[in-house]
């Protein structure tokens, strides 16, 4: 048996703050996210960075913030000496980064590292210096303002830490990443970003968000992009974000920031997706910078000393807080693009105009173009008058695209989609306006094998709303009783649908089910539709705003103006 002879000691201090500092100190670019939060935590309004060889060499950090005095840069260098957090009851009220008093402490152990600084008080300024964590005492010296810190030969004595630093391009990157990110949190400050061996800098003005968000986005387009903001009783949130239609032509990336810190959280870009859902269909490529702004006592970022994690008291109100913030200024925007609000509010279609039914002869109704038969029998009778415009079914291709003229402009329409999408709004509608979705007892039960059937038969509120009955029948094995009158297929997907989205916020469960809901009771691409129908979808489409989409975020049209047509034949540039 191995056995280890010796006394137990306690470590040195400063081998106690070296292994502690792999914790906070990971590499340059942590270092540098540590000195700007201090930096701005102690109120500076211009920051200079510069840094040479990826931050290893040197990295140094000036502002012209509050400043440290002379008897307590000695504890700036000491373990848990904050003057951020003084009592407990404190912590829900913070809004500085900084409260644990660990980076100084981490980064003096790791590195070379000196302290300038000076408060506009005294008359003299300080300096102090730890060199991998042996302090030699602080020193009065020259005034200058705020604070200046240089870290030299960072984890030189670290051969381990050294070992798993990437290329001097990639810590650069990484310290350029931190740099636009803090940044983007604050265009009330003014920035200078500087390589010290090349001499290239990026220099930032003081600006507004817009302009910060833009310079970010690398454009000058301040066209392209829409400010939303809203209010709770909770939260403030504003966003700044690139219109629908560039997105995916555009530099993308959703930016958070919780009271000005950046802040991951899959969650939260899920719920600005969201927000986008239907109005694009590339949510993927979203631009987007979003601030939230809310009491410490709803979230906890001490989570890890990084404080890279956040935890939210209420995720669910924030999240659909957030969807909500988007959607009317994008209906609105999706309106004027397509030049729906120019059709009035629709007026009772004279009854005279679909009064008459549509009388096909029996030897065309199979197969052939029934169209033409339609039009025969239709005549004037497929125009809807709405308001001064009308639209003008003309033809149908594949079974699939409605061709319609509507003044002098042409809709061609996805029949499916364009069904989805008016059967999605008609149950988003019913479902907000708390009626049941209509339901029909099935005359067999459908039997149905569904994994976690149980916790399904739980939802008995959501199901009954939804228009489903169902029946336990034993493990994992259920009947379907009852179903949404519309559906007429594909229960399971509906119900799977709802199982897979349980554990969403109810807002976004709810939409994620009705739009699976809708997508299997529409019409399908390539199914022929009888001309009563293709009338009854232009109809319902014209009395409704904003569905130029179905729920997936596919178009329900594409309008060819003559604009557009006389682009197409190079009559105009
Ligand atoms: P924390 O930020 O969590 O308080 P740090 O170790 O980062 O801990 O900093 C320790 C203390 O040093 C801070 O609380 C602050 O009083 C002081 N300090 C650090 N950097 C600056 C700076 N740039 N300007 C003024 N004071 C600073
Ligand atoms: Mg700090």
């Amino acid at each position: 048996m191995l056995r280890v002879e010796g006394m137990i000691e306690v470590l040195a201090d400063h081998i106690v703050h070296q292994i502690a500092a792999g914790e906070v100190i990971e590499r340059p670019a942590s270092a540098l996210k540590e000195l700007v939060e201090n930096a701005i935590d102690a109120g500076a309004s211009s920051i200079f960075i510069s840094y040479r060889q990826g931050g290893l060499n040197t990295l140094i950090v000036e502002d012209n913030g509050a400043g440290i005095s002379l008897d307590e840069i000695p504890l700036a260098f000491r373990a848990h000496a904050t003057s951020k957090l003084k009592r407990l009851e404190d912590f829900d009220a913070l809004r500085t980064y900084g409260f644990r008093g660990e980076a100084l402490c981490s980064l003096a152990s790791v590195s070379d590292l000196e302290i300038w600084s000076s408060r506009s008080e005294d008359s003299r300024g300080v300096k102090a210096r730890s060199t991998f964590g042996r302090e030699s005492a602080p020193e009065a010296a020259d005034r200058r303002l705020g604070t200046q810190i240089l870290v030299k030969s960072l984890f030189e004595r670290h051969p381990a830490r050294l070992k798993f630093m990437k290329s001097e391009r990639s810590e650069t990157l990484a310290l350029s990443q931190v740099f636009r990110r803090y940044a983007l949190a604050h265009p009330e400050i003014s920035w200078t970003f500087k390589d010290l061996s090349s001499g290239k800098e990026v220099r930032l003005p003081k600006q507004s968000f817009v302009d910060r968000v833009l310079w970010f986005f690398d454009t000058v387009e301040k066209k392209e992009w829409f400010e939303v903001q809203s209010e709770s009783s909770d939260w403030k949130i504003s966003a700044y974000a690139l219109q629908p239609r560039y997105i995916g032509q555009r530099k993308s990336g959703i930016h958070l920031f919780l009271n000005r810190r950046p802040l991951k959280d899959t969650k939260l870009e899920f719920a600005v997706r969201r927000g986008f859902e239907g109005f694009t269909e590339q949510t993927r490529e979203i631009a987007c910078a979003l601030y939230l702004e809310g009491s410490a006592k709803l979230f906890d970022v001490n989570v890890h000393p990084m404080k890279h994690e956040v935890r939210f008291i209420h995720p669910e109100a924030i999240f659909s807080q957030i969807v909500s913030t988007f959607r009317p200024k994008l209906e609105r925007l999706h309106q004027e693009v397509w030049g729906l609000n120019e059709i009035e509010p629709p007026q009772s279609i004279s009854s005279r105009e679909f009064a008459k039914p549509f009388t096909l002869r029996a030897s065309d109704s199979a197969a052939a173009s029934f169209y033409e038969v339609a039009q025969q029998n239709l005549g004037l009778q497929q125009k809807l008058a709405l308001g001064s415009e009308s639209y003008e079914f003309l033809t149908s291709l594949d079974d699939t695209y409605l061709f319609v003229k509507k003044g002098g402009d042409l809709f061609v329409f996805d029949q499916h989609a364009l069904h989805e999408r008016i059967i999605y709004e008609r149950l988003l509608t019913a479902y907000k306006t708390e009626q049941n979705i209509d339901s029909q007892r099935l005359l067999f039960p459908v039997p149905l094998v569904l994994e976690n059937a149980e916790v399904l038969l739980e939802q008995e509120e959501i199901l009954s709303k939804l228009g489903f009955e169902l029946r336990l029948w034993s493990d994992n094995k259920i009947q379907i009783v009852s179903a949404p009158s519309i559906l007429k297929r594909d229960y399971k997907e509906v119900l799977r649908k709802l199982l897979e989205s349980l554990q969403l916020p109810v807002e976004t469960c709810v939409s994620e089910v009705l739009s699976t809901l809708a997508c299997h009771s529409a019409v399908r691409a390539h199914d022929r539709l009888q001309p009563e129908e293709i009338i009854r979808l232009l109809k319902d489409f014209s009395e409704m705003d904003a569905v130029g989409h179905c729920p997936h975020g596919r178009p329900t049209f594409v309008p060819f103006k003559i604009k557009d047509l006389e682009k197409l034949f190079h009559r105009v540039l």
